[in-house]
């Protein structure tokens, strides 16, 4: 049988995992290892037959923010990292409210309302307008004064 020399014939899923390792490979190196970025990113070049343009040799480029090669400021999974740290310690921040608990009369009566409010909002809501579709502004506004002045509190 003849074997053809170049690499092209050689099975594609062969040449699809070497690719991925020494991506993988690239992936680990710093700019500070740029020549053993190059020396694989050759590799890679050599493996998928690429060009650069008008022919040149194609460099590597290394993410601008981190360094790494592989992939670029966009994709940079050590900014993705600090972003959800950010979320996570802001969700943490949060966590830690208490929630408010009224002690002077006013601010009984002010969470009072607040609650009436829900309640009735809510009741409105599950209720729904007689159309069954959506609340007409006039029909709605009937509705909640109904309710809040049927409330002996808010009369
Ligand atoms: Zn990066």
């Amino acid at each position: 049988m003849k074997r053809r020399p170049s690499q092209g014939c050689r099975p594609k899923k062969a040449v699809a995992k070497e690719v991925g390792e020494l991506r993988a490979r690239l992936s680990e190196c710093h700019t500070g290892q740029w020549r053993k970025a190059q020396c694989i990113f050759d590799q890679m070049a050599a493996l998928t037959a690429k060009q650069g343009p008008m022919g040149g040799k194609m460099v590597p480029r290394a993410c601008r923010y981190c360094g790494y090669y592989g992939h670029s400021r966009q994709h940079c999974p050590r900014i993705k990292q600090l972003e959800d740290e950010a979320v996570e310690a802001e969700l943490r921040k949060i966590a830690q409210f208490k929630p408010f608990v009224p002690t002077t009369d006013e601010e009984k009566a002010w969470c009072a309302l607040i609650d009436e409010h829900d309640r009735v909002y809510k009741e409105l809501c599950d209720m729904g307008p007689a159309n069954g579709k959506e609340w007409g502004d006039e029909e709605w506004k009937q509705a909640w004064d109904a309710r809040f002045q049927s409330n002996p509190s808010w009369a």
